[in-house]
């Protein structure tokens, strides 16, 4: 008797690690048909990420030869340390050892023909490194009342080369 009873109690002891053990396997199983299912969708997304940014790059490579920067269209003048472009300003100028006159710009810089230009400096701070197409390339390093938004105001030494300059729209952009 105790023989054939002693596997019946242990049955009855293990029976709710059995049915333990089944309801976490369904809920494994469940969770794995889940995880089955939503795979697929986030590895073709992968995918798609993948295409696209292989495709970005592609395009930064090809953007890479090209200039990075966009050119803008500008409005350009030209001045030079005279009266009639300075006004009072022209009268002030200290002179160096040689009895050169020297030509400060609005912020204490000296101003140089071929590298000086004046820019709104809220948007192109003193030091920015401008290119004017066919030109070359000139640092901000001058502001003026008028010169606000896309205008550069271009530093000669003399009035002539001012005047010869004129008033051009000009292609420009920012090379640091
Ligand atoms: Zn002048």
């Amino acid at each position: 008797m105790a023989s054939t009873k002693s596997p019946k109690r242990k049955l009855k002891i293990v029976m709710p690690y059995i049915i333990l053990i089944g309801i976490v396997l369904v809920i494994f199983g469940i969770g794995f048909l889940i995880g089955r299912l939503c795979i697929p969708t986030k590895a073709i997304d992968n995918t798609t990420q993948t295409i696209n940014s292989t495709v970005s790059t592609t395009d930064e490579t090809i953007a890479e030869t090209e200039p990075p920067i966009e050119w803008l269209e500008f409005r350009a003048t030209a001045y030079c340390p005279c009266e009639k472009c300075c006004g009072k300003w022209a009268t002030l100028r200290p002179k160096d050892e040689n009895g050169q006159t020297i030509v400060y710009g609005a912020t204490g810089i000296v101003l140089q023909s071929g590298v000086s230009i004046a820019a709104d400096t809220s948007i192109y701070p003193i030091g920015t490194v401008l290119e004017i197409q066919g030109f070359g390339e000139f640092i901000v390093q001058d502001r003026g009342g008028s010169i606000k938004g896309n205008r550069v105001d271009i530093y000669f030494d003399t009035h002539d080369e001012a005047v010869d300059f004129g008033v051009q729209v000009v292609k420009v952009r920012v090379i640091k």
